[in-house]
This record gives structure tokens, C-alpha cells and sequence, in this order.
């Protein structure tokens, strides 16, 4: 089992990287494996699958606009909605906003602001504060920004990669890679690189270049490795609740935006037709980088406490409803910056948070790639090494 380049991990990021890399180098045997017995199972299958193009970081305007680029064009294949994000702001929430905000274009990035009294009539939402809660002082609206399915997108790349010809083995659980010199405590004059891996079955794979895309997964497998890759887990919960969408909305027949609170990084996806929605938050400080389980359990306590005052506030008109369902998962970090990374020693390449052709043109050793929109962007600017992106200052 001799491969040019074997990609494990089959997660969203995995599988655009497997399908850029055949497409790039149509000639190349590659590899991708998972430890589940189906492409997107891992925290892709987790997500709420919500896209934005408002980044005032110009790596992710870059990143995240060419993308959405792509997803439009393949927007039956992946159930793309471009709902919109109605974005609320407290004054406090503008003012810490506005640096940020001054980096987009309103047009050209397809955004507006609206005044409270502009907010659509039909959307029961309170704007006035309490003790607790700020009062919003203005939405900015996202046009360019919505939901997909992240497993049909990730399935979506599964299948073209597999098209080109190249090769998915699932479940395959790596358990170690074997360096070319066993002894770990090998003499530093020699180099080192990963020679195969090895399954949960025994199962011996071998390859020139090995990538590994394990998002949350990343730190605890290439850590035992000496790579300190820095991408560390983090939990993040989701409800589904059964409501009545008169609640939220006198006309649901008018689209209903993604709607973020201002206050607790509190999100809903409304998905009134099936008289639900899926609300989310972010809690940082306190919420440990690690895996206390896996699969890791939603929390009714957390739903309670950190997300039902929040919701109670803002929707008063939202009351009996039940929780439909709940499910949880990790996010992967690059403590840092919270920027995507692609980086190399040897022939070990890492990868997390980005589009796969970065990766791809990395594997290549291309210095520049080109964009689905056509827009160069440089590879190393997401290294470790050669570092170049400004902190993100748009964050929910
Ligand atoms: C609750 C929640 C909500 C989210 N909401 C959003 C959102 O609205 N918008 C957004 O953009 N992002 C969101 N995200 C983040 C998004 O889900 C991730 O950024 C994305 O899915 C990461 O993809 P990945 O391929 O890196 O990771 P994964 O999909 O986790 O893929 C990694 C793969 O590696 C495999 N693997 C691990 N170890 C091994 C091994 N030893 N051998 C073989 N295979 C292995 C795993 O099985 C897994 O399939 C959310 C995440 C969570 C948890």
C-alpha cells in the first residue's frame, strides 16, 4: 500500500484537501482515511453550518469570500440558503465593532446597518435593556452570509476526489506513525520522516507526504510526535427547539434571518418551516481546551443558564417550548490567532480551519494558489514560520 501523499482525517477540511490535491496532481496516489465508517462524521457533522463573509482579518475576507464563491456555485448540491445574518449590536457592541467594521466595503462586501426602527415589523424581537441585557442600537445586516449542509459539502469534495480517482479507506483509526528511524531518541544529524502509519487493524500504510487533518484531534495525536501544532479542542453546544414560529415571527413566509443577540455570542437558525430553531453561543473563558468526552454531551444546565435568559430577553413572545434535541462538539483553535494553519516539518503537513487548495498548493510546495474567485493568495502567510495575518475583530 504505496501511495504518493495519504491525508488522515476526512472531515470537511480533509476532504477539500484531498480533492484540491487530485485536481492539482491528477498523477498522484492519494490516500484519504478516517476513523469513522463515513466521510464527515468527526465535529464537521457537528456544525450549525453557518457562513459569513463579515471578517475585518484580511486572511479571512480573502479565505472566506472566495469560498462562498464556491458554495454559490454548487448551492443545490450543498442546501445553501443565503438567509442573511442580522447581526445586533449594543452601543457598546458598535463601538468595539467599529475598527473592524471601517476594513469592509458596504457595498462590495454586501452589507448595510439598520436603525431599531428599521428592524422588519414582522420579527417579535425586544430591543430595549434591563439590569442584564443591553438594548440593541442597530443590525448590521449581512447579505453575503447564510447556512449549508457542512456534510452534503464535505461529501460533495468526498466524491469528486473519489471521480479523479482518488482512494477513501474508512474506518481506519491511526493509531501510531512509524519514523523512519525507530528510536526515538535518534541522532539529530539524521533526518527524520514519517516512513507509513499504522490502522487500529495492524494495517500498514505508506507514503511520501502525509497530511493530517484531525482538526480537534490534532494536538492530542501530533503532540505524542514532537510537533506542537498549538490547535487545541474547545466544547461548543447546540439546542434544537420546538417552538410555536409565531413566537419569533408574525410572517414567516418572509425569510427570517440568522439572528445574533447581543449579548453571550447567543445565535439562532431559524428553521420555522419545521417550527424550530437551532440556537447556539461561544462560551471562551472558563471553557477548558480539551476533550472531556467523546462524543461529548450538550448540557441542559449550560442551555439554562447561559442561553435561555439571553433568549427569554430579546424573544420575549418565546416561552413553552421543549428542547427537540441537543449535541455537542469541538471546535479546533489555533490558540494564537484563531487563524487558519498549514504548516510542514519533513514530510508531516498539518492542517486546520482553512480551504483546502492552501493545503494543497503546500503538499505542492506552490508558493502562491489561486482562488476559486480567481483572487492569489499566499500559502505561507497561514505557516507558522512565515506568519502573516492581522487578529480577527468581528467575533460573535
Ligand atoms: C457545535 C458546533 C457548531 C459549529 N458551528 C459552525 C458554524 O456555524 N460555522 C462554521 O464555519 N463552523 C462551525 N463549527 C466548526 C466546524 O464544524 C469546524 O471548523 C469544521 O467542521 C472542522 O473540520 P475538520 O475537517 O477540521 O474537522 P473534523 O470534521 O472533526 O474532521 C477531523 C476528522 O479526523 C478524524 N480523525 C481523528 N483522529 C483520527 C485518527 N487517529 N485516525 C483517523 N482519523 C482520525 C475524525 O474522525 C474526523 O472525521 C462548529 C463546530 C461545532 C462543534
Amino acid at each position: 500500500m504505496k501511495y504518493d501523499t495519504i491525508i488522515i482525517g476526512a472531515g470537511v477540511i480533509g476532504a477539500s484537501t484531498a480533492y484540491h490535491l487530485k485536481r492539482l496532481s491528477p498523477k498522484k496516489k492519494i490516500l484519504l482515511i478516517d476513523k469513522n465508517n463515513k466521510v464527515a462524521v468527526g465535529n464537521t457533522a457537528k456544525s450549525a453550518a453557518l457562513y459569513r463573509n463579515l471578517f475585518s482579518s484580511r486572511t479571512s475576507q480573502v479565505l472566506a469570500n472566495s469560498s462562498i464563491s464556491y458554495y454559490e456555485s454548487i448551492a443545490d448540491k450543498i442546501s445553501l440558503k443565503e438567509l442573511g445574518y442580522f447581526w445586533m449590536l449594543s452601543q457598546d457592541d458598535y463601538q468595539k465593532a467599529k475598527t473592524g467594521l471601517s476594513k469592509l466595503d458596504e457595498k462590495k462586501d454586501r452589507f448595510e446597518f439598520l436603525s431599531v426602527k428599521e428592524i422588519p415589523t414582522n420579527l417579535k424581537l425586544n430591543t430595549s435593556k434591563s439590569d442584564e441585557f443591553s438594548e440593541v442600537e442597530c443590525i448590521l445586516y449581512g447579505h453575503r452570509c447564510g447556512s449549508l449542509s457542512a456534510i452534503k459539502l464535505a461529501r460533495y469534495y468526498a466524491t469528486q476526489f473519489q471521480k479523479l480517482g482518488g482512494v477513501i479507506q474508512v474506518p481506519a483509526k491511526i493509531k501510531k506513525i512509524n519514523l523512519t528511524e525507530k528510536n526515538r531518541f535518534y541522532p539529530p544529524w539524521s533526518d527524520v520522516k514519517i516512513d507509513s502509519i499504522t490502522d487500529h487493524n495492524g494495517v500498514d500504510y505508506f507514503a511520501d507526504d502525509f497530511i493530517f487533518a484531525l482538526g480537534a484531534w490534532t494536538h492530542s495525536f501530533l503532540s505524542q510526535y514532537g510537533i506542537a501544532s498549538q490547535i487545541y479542542p474547545q466544547k461548543r453546544q447546540m439546542f434544537t427547539l420546538k417552538i410555536k414560529p409565531d413566537q419569533i415571527a408574525t410572517d414567516i413566509k418572509q425569510r427570517i434571518p440568522i439572528l445574533v443577540l447581543p449579548t453571550g455570542g447567543v445565535y439562532i437558525k431559524p428553521v420555522l418551516q419545521n417550527s424550530m430553531v437551532m440556537v447556539g453561543s461561544a462560551n471562551e473563558l472558563g471553557n477548558p481546551f480539551q476533550m472531556d468526552a467523546n462524543p461529548p454531551t450538550a448540557e441542559e444546565g449550560y442551555f439554562k443558564n447561559a442561553i435561555e435568559p439571553v433568549l427569554n430577553h430579546y424573544f420575549p413572545h418565546l416561552k413553552d417550548y421543549s428542547i427537540f434535541s441537543k449535541w455537542a462538539g469541538y471546535y479546533a483553535y489555533y490558540w494564537p490567532d484563531k487563524n487558519p494553519v498549514i504548516e510542514k516539518i519533513s514530510n508531516i503537513q498539518w492542517v486546520s480551519g482553512t480551504s483546502g487548495s492552501g493545503t494543497a498548493a503546500r503538499n505542492l510546495s506552490m508558493d502562491e494558489v489561486e482562488l476559486f474567485d480567481e483572487t492569489k493568495f499566499q500559502v505561507a502567510d497561514l505557516s507558522l514560520k512565515k506568519r502573516n495575518v492581522d487578529a480577527e475583530e468581528l467575533i460573535i
